[in-house]
């Protein structure tokens, strides 16, 4: 094909579409499919006596995707949006675009630099019908009015409608389709209402994302580029978000061929859709592959049956609203959870869930279900503390609870609503607000790094000794953890 080009020499089309010799192969091949042509060129060669050896030979030829058959090409007259005048501009856009992960953005950029002029009429059943009609006497295209769907293979053109050169007025339609990516690429326009609400578009026109996944960065992202540029000079969002994609347990891409799909509907049914949204984004980062794993899906559903438990433990203490005067143990964990809380909201802002997801589900499965729970389950019940004392459990029992459950419900919204409106209120979580913390001294925390591994301490010991965790010990309580001696004393049962 390229030398053809090159030598700009015509080509000779031989095969028809319906993939039978026409008359350019001659009277012997006329009529005959293509392999069955192939066995009689030989035969006729070999009649001639022209054939030296017969021998197999391996070599490149397209073969169909789904059919595994190899693929004749028929040089035909297409439609073509031209792209190769606006690519330098294209690729000004593209670099104005701001696509999460940034890594991603090279995959567009590349593209754009080799890419051509883009082929939209196809030979299609079905698809979106091009709008137009070609007039029988000279064959110029006639383009109705816009603003209607037409159907032209089986629709005269509009009533009245002559043809621009000779005045005909008899016109055969265009059978073929448009590039499916002509209308995904213009969904941006759809949803925004262009062309038939002027006050919605201009609020809403640029959208501010795009999320979608990496195996369409060439063909869903660069058109919407190219054809909202071409319509509206303007780029159709301010942020793209690359998705990877999900692969299977061994890492292969799921296909319908392979059938090593997972059918996400059964996945849902068997684990929930909180525990399938928490695997999937606590998985990878934004914009790299995952596998999918069911035994890590059960992690995910074993960490939510977790927090269900929290707040069922949760539930059995008074909420308490006011502020009392804070111990050092509440004060520990109210900075661990706005660290957190400040972690995850910056990781949000910059549209990574991965990063929240895994530091909340560690967070609570390491450090406020085993140490701060455990430490101050005696105090929050009452057991020899003072009122002032228990009323601090309470609040920051709550307080840092109800953190944790604004942090996790983008991830996990139903589980999240649900334990909202049994502890805390009417009103959805989905109305709340999530802020940022102010920075504090955070020394406490190095502190709260020791408590842990004191806790830890203890914990092995009395496992060396064979004892319960709730038997009696003596072990002397560090100096730097005095402001907790009194929770710790509680917590380990201390002598
Ligand atoms: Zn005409």
């Amino acid at each position: 094909m390229v030398i053809i080009k090159e030598l700009t020499l015509k080509e000779t089309i031989l095969i028809d579409t319906n993939g039978r010799m026409n008359e350019n192969a001659g009277e012997k091949l006329k009529g005959l499919k293509v392999n069955k042509a192939r066995e009689t060129i030989i035969k006729l060669l070999q009649d001639y006596g022209a054939v030296d050896k017969i021998e197999k030979i391996k070599h490149r030829t397209p073969m169909c995707d789904r059919s595994k058959i190899p693929i004749e090409i028929i040089p035909m007259d297409e439609y073509y949006v031209k792209v190769t005048d606006i690519r330098d501009r294209l690729i000004e856009l593209a670099n104005e675009l701001e696509i999460i992960p940034e890594q991603h953005k090279q995959i567009l950029i590349n593209w754009l630099k080799v890419s051509n002029d883009w082929p939209i009429s196809r030979r299609r059943y079905y698809g979106t019908e091009i709008p137009l009609w070609y007039c029988n006497n000279c064959g110029e295209p006639l383009v109705p009015e816009e603003g209607k769907y037409y159907i032209p293979w089986k629709e005269l053109p509009p009533e009245g409608s002559k043809c621009s050169k000779c005045n005909g007025d008899k016109f055969t339609g265009d059978t073929r389709t448009f590039d499916t990516w002509m209308d995904s690429s213009v969904s941006a326009l759809y949803v925004t209402k262009y062309l038939y609400d002027k006050e919605f578009f201009s609020k809403t026109y640029p959208m501010t994302l795009r999320p979608q996944g990496i195996d369409i960065v060439r063909t869903w992202l660069n058109y919407s580029i190219l054809r909202n540029y071409q319509l509206t000079e303007k780029l159709p969002w301010k942020t793209a978000w690359i998705d990877g994609m999900g692969l299977d347990e061994h890492g292969e891409k799921m296909s319908k061929s392979k059938g090593n799909g997972v059918d996400p509907t059964i996945v849902i049914e068997k684990y929930g859709a909180d525990a399938f949204r928490f695997w999937a984004v606590s998985e990878a980062m934004p914009g790299s592959n995952f596998m999918f794993s069911e035994s890590r899906l059960q992690g995910s559903s074993k960490f939510l049956t977790k927090l269900w438990n929290v707040a069922r433990l949760i539930k059995q203490f008074p909420a308490q609203e006011d502020r009392p005067t804070i111990t050092e143990s509440d004060r520990w964990i109210i900075e661990y959870t706005k660290k957190i809380t400040n972690e995850c909201v910056d990781a949000y802002k910059k549209l990574n869930p991965y990063l929240p997801a895994n530091k909340i589900r560690e967070f609570i499965w390491n450090v406020f279900a085993p140490h701060y729970l455990e430490l101050i389950k005696a105090r929050a019940y009452g057991e020899g503390f003072s009122e002032e004392e228990k009323e601090s459990a309470l609040y920051t029992l709550n307080s840092t609870f109800k953190e944790l459950l604004l942090l996790l419900a983008p991830i996990t919204p139903f589980i999240t609503d649900t334990i909202w409106r049994e502890l805390y209120s009417k009103e959805s979580i989905h109305y709340q607000n999530i802020t940022n913390f102010p920075e504090e001294d955070n020394t406490i925390l190095e502190t709260g790094e020791k408590l842990m591994e004191f806790n830890k301490k203890v914990w092995n010991l009395k496992k060396e000794k064979k004892i319960s965790l709730r038997d009696k010990i003596s072990i002397e309580i560090p100096q730097e953890l005095k402001p907790f001696e009194k929770d710790l004393i509680k917590m380990h049962n201390i002598e």
